[in-house]
């Protein structure tokens, strides 16, 4: 009889507590994803020189085991007009998402900051190659990471295009040798 009525008991307390579960894929109840969860790999934005931290080196693209993965570089016009550190910038960029084995293997190996596993996770389609994502849409993925994590670059003096100011010294040796030339 005791044991009848501690199960019960359990029954009770089971049907009365808070579901656990999200009405998926209701959007207002959706839980959100843990901080560290490897979404899609997404291209980050450098807001202080409004400009990608891609420069199209094309390391990832050689190194993504499932060659998923292209880029093409350019001089980098604002580069030219000392507006930027970078002298290469992306111009264009392709991943078929429907391939990524969401390894992480390109944002290991980029040297550069400039690409992330997001939080992006939902990207079904009825085409085979429906995700194949260009530029545009990669950053866009990697600004809604950034906004959602606060995220910023894990080598910022290096990786930053903001340009560096030469000291006063620097500056006036350089001016003088362009002057003698
Ligand atoms: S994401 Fe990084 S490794 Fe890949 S092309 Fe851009 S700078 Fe190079
Ligand atoms: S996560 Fe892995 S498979 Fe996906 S693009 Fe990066 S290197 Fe390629």
């Amino acid at each position: 009889m005791i044991g009848f009525l501690d199960s019960l008991l359990v029954t009770v307390r089971t049907a009365l507590r808070r579901p656990v579960t999200a009405q998926y894929p209701d959007p207002s109840k959706r839980q959100p994803v843990a901080e560290g969860f490897m979404g899609f790999p997404a291209l980050t934005w450098d807001e202080d020189v409004r400009e990608p931290y891609c420069t199209g080196c094309m390391v990832c693209v050689r190194d993504c085991p499932t060659q998923c993965m292209s880029a093409v570089m350019d001089d980098n016009p604002k580069h030219a007009e000392g507006a930027s550190r970078r002298r290469k910038i992306v111009r264009e960029f392709e991943i078929n998402l429907g391939r990524c084995i969401l390894c992480g293997i390109c944002v290991d190996v980029c040297n550069f900051d400039a690409i992330e596993m997001s939080h992006e996770h939902e990207l079904s389609k009825y085409e085979r190659n429906g995700n194949r994502v260009d530029l545009t849409r990669l950053l866009e993925m990697g600004r809604a990471y950034q906004r959602e994590t606060g995220w910023g670059p894990s080598q910022p003096k290096k990786n930053s295009g903001v340009p560096v100011e030469k000291p006063a010294g620097e500056r006036e040796k350089s001016a003088g040798g362009a002057a003698g030339r």
